[in-house]
């Protein structure tokens, strides 16, 4: 069972360093499948590391990754990452190719017949917004939004089932980022996938996820709905993490 497994992603007594700088410790978490789950914690707490994870970027010291049901082999990295999109801050976009090229690059590289290519992108385009007339205009020509909007579109090309998302909207200014959300939250609703999202902003993990994961200094501290976190803190770090989030919201 490939993709049919219940839990497509889970840690198991993970354990990373580099150097003497413990990055994870001893963390076992599930994630649900189709449902967004939010890893938050103050910078340096292990969220990067815990993405980079899943996609096989780093290997644990100790402990197994599992990803569909089965433990990461790390000789077979380009057939996990297929089933895997990938957004990160800044968009990743490639400059010298035009938005149509950078949205299509997956499927070409697997040889898609080219009118399955031409009505995905289309498709994915209309999904978040962005006009078709958009596709030979190049990464410069657009918006910070808009290209966020384009590296959505490229994560979503080969209908992955599995969404890693770290801190993707991070440098968008507060309005694109709303809007961006509201996309997040429509794709979510019509197609919903199992979605890892890092973030240091409590408010964007409580509006997106359905589940939160916080981490401080390489260790989960708590995981649970953004309901159940707000109302019965775990720990006195938890309080003061979420206390200090939501002070800042309202300046
Ligand atoms: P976060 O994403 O929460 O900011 P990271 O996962 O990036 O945290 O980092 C966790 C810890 O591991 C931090 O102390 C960080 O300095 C350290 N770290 C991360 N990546 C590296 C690396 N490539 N080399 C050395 N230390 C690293």
């Amino acid at each position: 069972m490939v993709h049919g497994t219940s839990i497509p992603v889970e840690l198991k007594n993970v354990s990373l360093s580099y150097g003497s700088q413990v990055a994870l410790r001893d963390l076992s978490v599930a994630f649900p499948l189709q449902k967004t789950t939010a890893v938050i914690g103050p910078s340096g707490s292990g969220k990067s590391t815990l993405i980079q994870l899943v996609n096989g970027l780093v290997r644990p010291d100790n402990g197994v990754v599992s990803v569909f049901g089965r433990a990461i082999d790390y000789a077979q990295l380009s057939g996990l990452r297929r089933k895997i999109g990938y957004a990160v801050q800044g968009t990743g976009l490639f400059p010298h190719l035009t938005v149509e090229r950078n949205i299509s690059l997956l499927a070409r590289l697997k040889k898609w017949p080219v009118a399955k290519i031409h009505s995905r992108i289309d498709v994915l385009m209309g999904l978040v917004d962005l006009p078709l007339d958009y596709k030979s205009k190049y990464p410069f020509q657009l918006s910070g939004g808009e290209q966020q909007r384009v590296g959505l579109c490229r994560a979503m090309i080969l209908e992955p089932k599995l969404f890693l998302f770290d801190e993707p909207f991070g440098a968008l200014d507060p309005i694109t980022r709303s809007e961006i959300h509201r996309e997040f939250i429509k794709i979510q609703k019509i197609s919903p996938r199992t979605t890892i999202l890092v973030t240091h902003d409590l408010r964007e993990a409580i509006k997106l996820a359905d589940r939160l994961i916080i981490l401080n200094q390489g260790e989960m501290v708590q995981a649970d709905s953004p309901d159940a976190i707000l109302a019965n803190p775990a720990s006195e770090f938890v309080e003061k993490f979420v206390h200090m989030q939501l002070d800042d919201f309202r300046k």
